[in-house]
């Protein structure tokens, strides 16, 4: 009874606001047992579930018909906002013309288009792609082409990877292990061999309430120096950062410091990663971070933004000598990288590619990232004095609040704040204490105001609890 009045009620709201093909659903007529959520409080949530069934541009629909606005983009993949018609049909119509090809030793015309694409976008030689199903297979496979490279060229002692405290890479074995995210590390020992640390680039004492990049901080990329003097640059095959780290809640690069780190790399003939799963497609208001920063990584590790979040999809582009160098170390007519995913450049997510490579072109969204960013950064900043508030940092369309913890309680504050937002039909996402806001970048000022509004709201009614 209590299911099918549910069901009657989002009926009502639905049919105003949703096409007809919308799943209605109500969580406890599924069995929700079975599904092990990734990176999710499981117990919590299956005691209060948050569903979405239906998105449309910058809303998520809500199980019980309420219409949510997104915050951050999903997960800081759908730039161009929810089920676009140019990437929707071209998933369907790819499905049936083609859904699956062998990815080795046979090609489909979409992902040789892709990587062209990628070509054109990306600063420099950054010429080859290799694609991936993921931002943490992306990063895997940035790390391998790394060590393949060096040894290529006679230099297979260069095996040591220099990750960053802080750093997100994903949650795969290499990833994890040049990630500097503790509690992303510490059940899971099995770690890589041969691998080091910067120190993280954020500090409150210096840099809190930046508007944009930090002024202090260039200094912390010496610390490669060090690195580098005590295992022998010889030793060292590359250093992998994101140039805006986005995971561990909003990291924004100081001024020189992306310089500096690959003046130092080039120095010692380090191959410098820029991990961009985030950074790349328009998000902090240029096509990729290494445009914004004007810097030109040896190797560059894309995803999320690439389909627009509709198919998964990754892709490690690399320079011109990098590819060349690897195949041609190799006898001819035999592989020459033994890598690859049954998934590599699947038809579907290939057409997702060139579709979401449209939208973001046709609708100039990255320009106009870069139009908005300043009125963002104007409301962001407007938290400020606001309760338990100690930072506030931003980029481009991507904002970080830091709370004050709770004594004994890290990390309870600012999920109370993530869940109160949604109850009031606002998503965002928190990491510990931070909360990262990083909307589709089709959002309008007025939802900038009612995005940054509503969370204020609730900074405000929460007030010193
Ligand atoms: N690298 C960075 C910088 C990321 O932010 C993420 C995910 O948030 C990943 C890698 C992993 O991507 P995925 O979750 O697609 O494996």
């Amino acid at each position: 009874m209590v299911a099918e009045s549910a069901r009657t009620r989002q009926n009502t709201v639905l049919s105003n606001s949703l096409p007809a093909t919308a799943p209605l659903m109500n969580p406890r007529d599924h069995d929700l047992d079975a599904y092990w959520m990734p990176f999710t409080a499981n117990r919590q949530f299956k005691a209060a579930p948050r569903m979405l069934v239906a998105a449309k541009d910058m809303h998520f629909t809500t199980h019980d018909g309420r219409q949510v606005l997104d915050g951050i983009a999903g997960l800081w993949c759908v730039n161009a906002g929810h089920a676009r018609p140019k990437i929707v049909e071209a998933i369907r119509a790819q499905a049936g013309a083609l859904d699956y090809s062998p990815a080795f030793q046979m090609g489909h015309p979409l992902a040789f288009e892709v990587a062209a694409r990628l070509k054109r976008m990306l600063p420099g030689d950054l010429d080859y792609s290799f694609f991936t199903n993921s931002g943490s297979e992306a990063v895997d496979t940035a790390l391998k082409i790394a060590l393949a490279y060096h040894r290529a060229r006679g230099e297979g002692q260069r095996r040591w990877l220099i990750g960053r405290e802080r750093g997100y890479h994903g949650a795969n074995f290499g990833g994890m292990s040049v990630g500097g995210i503790p509690a992303n590390r510490k059940a899971f020992g099995n770690l890589l061999a041969w691998v080091d640390h910067l120190p993280q680039t954020h500090d409150l004492e210096h840099n809190s309430f930046s508007r944009g990049q930090p002024a202090w901080g260039a200094h912390l990329a010496d610390a490669l120096e060090n690195i580098v003097a005590f295992h022998d640059a010889s030793n060292i095959a590359a250093v992998i950062v994101e140039p805006l780290a986005g995971s561990a809640g909003v990291l924004v690069p100081p001024k020189g410091y992306l310089e500096r780190l690959r003046q130092i790399c080039d120095k010692h003939g380090i191959l410098l990663i820029f991990d961009e799963v985030i950074t790349g497609f328009g998000r902090l208001g240029a096509s990729f971070g290494c445009e914004r920063f004007g810097i030109v990584p040896d190797i560059i590790c894309l995803a999320k933004g690439l389909t627009n979040g509709a198919v998964p999809m990754g892709a490690v582009t690399v320079r011109k000598g990098i590819y060349e160098q690897t195949i041609k170390a190799a006898p001819e007519n035999t592989i020459e990288l033994f890598h690859g995913y049954t998934y590599s450049g699947h038809p579907l997510a290939a057409a997702a590619a060139l579709a979401s490579l449209d939208v973001f072109e046709e609708e100039r969204l990255f320009e106009r990232a870069a139009e908005l960013s300043p009125y963002f950064e104007h409301a962001v900043h407007g938290l400020r004095e606001l309760p338990h508030v100690i930072d506030v940092r931003n980029l481009g369309m991507v904002a970080g609040i830091e709370l004050e913890a709770r004594p004994g309680r890290p990390g309870t504050r600012a999920f109370e704040v993530f869940q109160r937002c949604y109850e009031k039909g606002v998503l965002i996402r928190t990491t510990g204490d931070i909360i990262a806001l990083s909307p589709p970048l089709i959002i309008s000022k007025g939802q900038i105001d009612e995005l940054v509004g509503t969370l204020g709201g609730v900074l405000r009614e929460m007030g010193r609890a």
